[in-house]
């Protein structure tokens, strides 16, 4: 196969070029150069990629360009051509969002659809004509069987992140969507990883697919500066505070393990006069949304999530992750740090460890291969901290607890101003030693991940057995 470098050299209709110029894309990502020529011709796919690989107008494009050279005619309301399957609300509705982006130039319609909000206004909305319906597969049964949806005109099938709607339990609904559908149809699969359960999955739903494998990234990429600081869990969120203001960020994702960790962390940095917002499971589907929008165009600087509610966030070139806690899983670490350095920029990923969390360092070391380098905080002390009442820790998780953590309780979290006053030095965090970037593995990420493609029968060949690092999550992610 050749090896397109443009959009245009692909063949994609002109109202889709149009609107990928309007992007700013220059040239396909590996994943798209092998994706799109595939969905075009209309054969079936396989693909391990995460998000951050451009998979996600890997499929829309070639989809809205099947749908421009062949309208249908005739079409009842409520019966989409293509069914894009997403494991949650909000990649549910990032990936709608791209649909309407690469089809602004065109007529073609779209529609999302999650659970956990009012079911009516789906219900009207299904009233319209339509074209891609993107669902989460709980909510879209629930239609199915009240019949405000009508699956049997199904052309395209999309299951986007497999892996995690397996994770999270959705295997049953997912097969009693597949039997709602024509038999004769296209399908794409997207799975960040190739489990032995993704295997079998795709033997029965992909006929001879093409297999894409794009490299995973993260594991060694090059393009995030990781760092973390050592402190006490009680200076973290002054000592973050500082952080943020002194180095001028402007847009930084913060993690937290727990949800009400994330709103005291919120709250404070708005007390210290930045623009922050949480996002959590407790929030109202609007609060998070608007939260989100505001992070995107720059309203707010930062945003504190849960893993959970940050899955699927999906915003351009990500300057700043800081891990104000360490995840529980060492591979939730490397999806957090995901969020950064994508799309050909450089990021930085900062950990804020207590010494509770040092064995939770190593093994997210030992993971990616690597050392994470030590910094110091310049001008910073924890004696600019005004002492304040004492906080129990907190302990109310967005997931099931999958490891017994220590609970530690009463922490002073120094909650005042104090940092602000005084003169304050510009401080930057310091290398204090420039660790080797030793280790990796091999994949030698330039800018854009490598890609290597097979072809597989029934999505039965080995394939990308560089994926399976990452450890197979917990059932019962979602709450639901
Ligand atoms: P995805 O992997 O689909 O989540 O996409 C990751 C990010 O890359 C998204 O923010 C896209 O806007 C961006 N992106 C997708 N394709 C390209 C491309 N060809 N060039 C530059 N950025 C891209």
């Amino acid at each position: 196969m050749s090896n397109p470098n443009t959009f245009a050299s692909l063949g994609l209709a002109e109202p889709l070029l149009r609107a990928v110029t309007d992007t700013g894309y220059e040239h396909p990502t590996p994943i798209q150069a092998q994706a799109i020529p595939q969905v075009m011709q209309g054969g079936d796919l396989l693909a391990a990629a995460q998000t951050g690989t451009g998979k996600t107008a890997g499929f829309t494009l070639p989809i809205l360009h099947r749908l421009l050279q062949d309208p249908a005619q005739g079409r009842k309301p409520g019966q989409p051509r293509v069914l894009i399957l997403t494991p949650t609300r909000e990649l549910t509705a990032q990936v709608e969002e791209s649909v309407r982006t690469y089809g602004k130039h065109t007529s073609i319609r779209s529609m999302v659809m999650f659970g956990g909000v009012n079911i009516n206004p789906q219900i009207s909305a299904l009233r319209k004509p339509l074209d891609i319906l993107v669902a989460t597969p709980g909510r879209l049964l629930d239609h199915a069987q009240q019949k405000t949806v009508d699956l049997s005109a199904v052309e395209i099938l999309v299951l986007d992140e497999a892996d995690r709607m397996l994770d999270m339990g959705f295997i049953r609904d997912i097969r009693r969507i597949l039997a709602l559908l024509p038999k004769q149809r296209q399908n794409l699969l997207f799975s960040a990883t190739f489990s032995d359960e993704i295997r079998e999955l795709s033997k029965g739903v992909l006929s001879n697919p093409i297999e894409i494998s794009v490299a995973r990234r993260n594991t060694a990429s090059e393009l995030v500066k990781q760092t973390m600081v050592l402190t006490e869990q009680a200076h973290k969120r002054d000592l973050l505070s500082h952080i943020i203001r002194e180095s001028g960020w402007h847009q930084v994702l913060v993690f937290t393990r727990t949800k009400h960790g994330a709103n005291r962390l919120a709250e404070k940095l708005v007390k210290d006069g930045l623009a922050a917002a949480a996002i959590h499971g407790n929030k109202s589907q609007a609060a998070r949304t608007r939260a989100l929008a505001g992070f995107k165009d720059g309203k707010v600087a930062v945003l504190v999530a849960t893993d959970i509610a940050a899955r699927g966030i999906d915003i351009d070139q990500l300057p700043h992750v800081v891990n104000f806690e360490l995840p529980n899983v060492p591979e939730d670490y490397v999806h957090r740090i995901g969020r950064t350095g994508r799309a050909g920029s450089e990021g930085s990923a900062m950990s804020l460890v207590d010494r509770s969390e040092i064995k939770l360092l190593s093994a997210i070391e030992k993971l990616i291969k690597r050392p994470i380098e030590r910094t110091t905080i310049e001008g910073w002390s924890p004696d600019m901290i005004k002492a304040e009442p004492a906080h129990a820790r907190d302990d109310d998780d967005d997931r099931p607890r999958r490891s017994s953590q220590p609970r530690r309780h009463g922490g002073a979290a120094g909650h005042g101003n104090g940092a602000r006053s005084g003169a304050r030095p510009a401080s930057r965090p310091r290398s204090e030693s420039s660790s080797p970037r030793a280790g990796g593995n091999g994949s030698g990420r330039t800018g854009q991940p490598a890609a290597k493609q097979t072809r597989s029968h029934n999505g039965s060949g080995s394939g990308s057995g560089n994926h399976s690092s990452a450890a197979p999550r917990r059932a019962a992610l979602l709450g639901k």
